[in-house]
């Protein structure tokens, strides 16, 4: 008998979380990755601890080698690019790095192309010590480029999640960092009076944060960037990292007819197959169905995409798995601030067509008189006629990240304010207030919702 294959396109965490379930699911499948990069099955979300030296060795981001994936049965091929799926024939064309092209045929496929670094048009990008940070090749340059030119200023172009996180690891280089932001605020899928709490961090810790300076050009010479110009000011420069966002990487999926939602990724159902028989999309390069809007989304994570390249792949080992969807959980550290949201913000639920509630709290982050606490900011969002729960963000210092797991499983379940302030949450004084910071951000929601609705 045949076996059947499954060809993966992209060795990141969608890919290859969907050839390994493939794998466990079905003993029979033959399973080909391809990656056009040099590294498969890594955690890029490490790529600024590891700029920043905090991890020493970029091989400790890697979660399995190609020779461990080719023990499990799972052939991977690096520095191999797909250049064109053919979904009639079942085949696709593959380029290695020598530029022989083979074509190779499949049963399944999965499309684990992941996001590119968005490159906005302006000149000046092609300049030697200009980075953008999406790979572990692109990491191990920045490395060497600090190691070698020593830079002294460092520019950041975008006051995203990346972006953040790179200010934070290039100040632990020494350097003096500015960060330039298009919009009024600092992370932009944060409300402003969240994001503006992250803001005096930064500047507390030294940084130059200038926002509504959208960023117009780079300037150099012999080659090499000395200046940003933004909003007709320039920066001395003698690094650049540009983090400007994310685009789903479908150039291929176009070209292979496979349908884009109203996004732009990759619409996928549930068990992420798309329009074509037999045809799979995980990870950045894939939409996800949002559970409290209940419409298509783009929220490019890591967690998304282990979960999505998981589901496809038991699918296409035969199983009957669901991704049910997102609530767009995400955290950051930014220094000694750490910021967290599902749901969405106010401001998110005000576009999306919601007559939304907001509430906002400071309480500390321990007991009182126990020491070493700290301010957490709680910020709860709810519809005002039925008190369902939108969304919430937790601005502190501690226990912010597994705080706003609890707001996400309670959007999970479609609770309102009312369900959420009768939580039964755990209480020590090392570990919150007896009324810990959800509950009381909790009770001041559900005041408000029964004196407005
Ligand atoms: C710096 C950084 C920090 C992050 N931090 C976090 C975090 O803290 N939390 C979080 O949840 N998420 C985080 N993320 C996001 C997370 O890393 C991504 O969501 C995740 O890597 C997506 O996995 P993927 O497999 O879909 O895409 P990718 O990781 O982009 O992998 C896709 C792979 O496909 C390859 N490929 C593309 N086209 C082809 C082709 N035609 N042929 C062969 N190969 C191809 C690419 O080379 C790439 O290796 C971070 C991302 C970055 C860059």
């Amino acid at each position: 008998m045949n076996k059947k294959r499954l060809v993966v396109v992209g060795g990141g965490a969608g890919g290859m979380s969907a050839a390994a379930k493939a794998r466990r699911q079905n003993r029979d499948l033959q399973i080909v990755a391809y990656e056009k990069g040099g590294f498969v099955s890594f955690g890029a979300c490490g790529l600024p601890y590891f700029i920043q030296g905090i991890i020493k060795d970029h091989n400790e981001l890697i979660v399995r080698t190609p020779a461990q994936f080719a023990e499990q049965g799972i052939e991977v091929h690096i520095h191999h690019e797909v250049t064109e799926i053919d979904p009639a024939k079942g085949q696709v064309k593959v380029r290695d790095a020598h530029s022989a092209e083979q074509v190779v045929p499949f049963d399944y496929l999965l499309l684990g192309t992941g996001g590119a670094s968005f490159r906005p048009p302006i000149p000046g990008l092609e300049l030697e010590g200009v980075f953008t940070l999406r790979s572990i090749e692109e990491g191990l340059a920045i490395r060497r480029f600090i190691a070698e030119q020593k830079p002294q200023r460092a520019v950041i172009v975008g006051g995203g999640y990346i972006g953040l996180e790179m200010a934070e690891a290039l100040h632990a280089h020494g350097m003096t960092v500015t960060v330039l932001e298009m919009l009024p605020q600092v992370l932009p899928n944060f409300d402003a009076d969240m994001a503006g709490l992250v803001a005096q961090e930064l500047e507390k810790q030294g940084v130059a944060l200038y926002t509504e300076h959208g960023v117009e050009g780079l300037d150099g010479s012999g080659g090499r960037v000395g200046a940003v110009a933004a909003a007709g000011e320039e920066f001395p420069a003698d690094m650049v990292i540009l983090s400007v966002g994310i685009k789903p990487g479908v150039s291929l999926a176009r070209q292979a007819g496979i349908a884009l939602g109203p996004t732009g990724a990759v619409a996928v159902d549930g068990q992420m197959r798309t329009n074509l028989e037999g045809v799979y999309a995980a990870g950045d390069v894939a939409e996800a169905h949002h559970l409290v809007t209940g419409k298509p989304a783009y929220i490019p994570l890591g967690t998304t995409a282990n979960k999505q390249g998981r589901t496809a792949g038991e699918n296409i080992g035969g199983g009957q798995a669901v991704f049910s969807g997102v609530v767009g959980t995400a955290v950051v550290k930014v220094f000694e601030s750490h910021a967290a949201r599902t749901g969405l913000t106010e401001q998110e639920a005000e576009k999306e067509g919601f007559d939304a509630l907001a509430v906002t709290i400071k309480q500390g982050s321990r007991a009182r008189y126990y020491p070493g606490g700290s301010p957490l900011h709680v910020k709860l969002v709810f519809e005002r006629q039925s008190g369902r729960l939108l969304g919430g963000q937790i601005v502190g210092r501690e226990d912010v990240a597994k705080r706003v797991d609890v707001i996400a499983a309670a959007l999970h379940a479609g609770w309102s304010v009312d369900d959420f302030s009768r939580l039964d949450l755990s209480y020590a004084p090392p570990f919150s207030p007896v009324w810990d910071a959800l509950l009381i951000a909790a009770n001041v929601s559900l005041s408000a919702w029964q004196k407005a609705k």
